[in-house]
């Protein structure tokens, strides 16, 4: 089976009870994803609603003083709700509406997809369901009313460690108990097909305005992409369209967490391998009993695998993927802040402490782009406390 494979990875691993949902939701986003009138509408959204087309800047300040390569921010930090989330939950969000589906449902870690859902949701007069972990909800409290606030359901999750992975579980389950007029909408470039494609999909808008807008302001195409990797969405949806540049770099950023030779970090592709979680053969983290457990400051860069485009592109060598640590995304948030005055999503900054390493190694006449996936307000006071101040949310 060739369908949603990338090289040997991807596919669709799942029970059999939900085969009948992915194949429900495959058909309808084959039938919309070229529909003239569905890519009207999604366009009026992202364009009315979300604020596209994002900035692409010019971070002078930054290049003059890194001394190498020109830098370009993609600033999808200035989205409405603060991050590139909401590309792909507009567009899986008007599929269900398409689809005469009435409620959404969605799994959330830290909370920022499940607001970003709930944010969909209200726009379409849908309803909305959200499992979090029960521990995630309580340090994501402020995210937990802001989906209430939308109107959203959030159900605490309390089986297993009450985090993400079982929240995951329960949004399935109640996918299955109830799939005639409910829609799971997935958060990024992972888990079963159609999902990896369809999400790469949405959020492929990021790369063809960086080509665009590159091309309007430089004449020619940049020489790298960069792009922090969770799941893998913002940063596939900043590759694609250059896939087929080979002249155009595409690098990766993963958590290093405390480092990689420590066991807390989240580098999938670093220091994972091949396995097949989540309904997807991919890069995980992993030792003999499954899936290890993950860590990063960024929660979402904390994911054990990776999307299996990024595997495929990992393994034919046309994409490379480096680890960054903790330490230097603080850095990096910090001196974005006071280069630039832009304060990055903590997610966002460990792509900039790549290029803060990468770009003085570069001639001036080199281009790189970074993709800030999210804005850091999010972030301020876990900063603050890494710093050793006292502050509370
Ligand atoms: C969720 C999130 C990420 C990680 O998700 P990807 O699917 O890897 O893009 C990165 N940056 C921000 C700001 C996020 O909210």
């Amino acid at each position: 089976m060739s369908k949603g494979k990338f090289g040997k990875f991807g596919g669709a691993y799942v029970p059999d009870v939900l085969k009948s949902s992915l194949t429900k939701v495959e058909a309808a986003y084959e039938r919309y994803i070229n529909d003239p009138e569905f890519i009207k509408d999604l366009g009026i959204l992202y364009a009315q609603y979300a604020g596209r087309p994002s900035v692409l800047y010019y971070a002078r300040n930054m290049t003059a003083d890194l001394g190498g390569a020109k830098i370009y921010l993609k600033r999808e930090d200035l989205n409405h709700t603060g991050s590139h989330k909401i590309n792909n939950v507009l567009g899986q969000a008007l599929l269900a509406k398409k689809m005469g589906m009435k409620r959404l449902i969605a799994e959330t870690g830290a909370g920022q997809h499940g607001v970003a859902t709930a944010t969909a949701a209200t726009l379409l007069g849908m309803e909305c369901d959200v499992y979090m972990g029960k521990e995630d909800m309580a340090r994501q409290a402020l995210n937990v009313y802001r989906m209430e606030l939308h109107g959203a359901k959030v159900h605490s999750v309390t089986s297993g460690t009450a985090t993400l992975s079982d929240a995951v579980d329960a949004a399935i389950e109640a996918w299955c108990a109830s799939d005639e007029d409910t829609y799971y909408l997935l958060g990024s470039a992972v888990g079963p097909h159609p999902f990896p494609i369809m999400v790469r999909d949405f959020q492929a808008i990021i790369g063809r305005e960086i080509k665009a807008q590159i091309r309007e302001v430089e004449g020619r195409l940049p020489d790298s992409v960069i792009a922090c990797v969770g799941g893998g969405s913002n940063a596939i949806g900043s590759f694609y369209e250059f896939v087929k540049d080979e002249s155009v770099e595409l690098i990766g950023c993963e958590a290093a967490g405390r480092g990689v030779n420590t066991d807390e970090h989240a580098a999938a592709i670093t220091k994972g391998r091949p396995g097949t979680f989540h309904g997807m053969e991919s890069y995980f983290v992993q030792d003999e009993n499954g899936l290890s457990p993950v860590y990063s400051i960024s929660a979402g860069l904390d994911y054990p695998g990776v999307g299996p485009e990024h595997a495929h592109l990992y393994d034919i060598g046309r994409a490379k993927y480096v680890p960054v640590t903790d330490d230097e995304a603080v850095v990096a948030f910090e001196y974005l802040a006071r280069m630039e005055g832009i304060i990055p999503a903590i997610e966002s900054a460990h792509a900039i402490a790549y290029a803060m390493k990468y770009a003085p190694t570069l001639g001036k006449d080199k281009i790189i782009v970074i993709t800030v996936s999210g804005r850091g307000d999010k972030d301020v006071a876990a900063m603050a406390r890494y710093r050793g101040m006292k502050m509370y949310e």
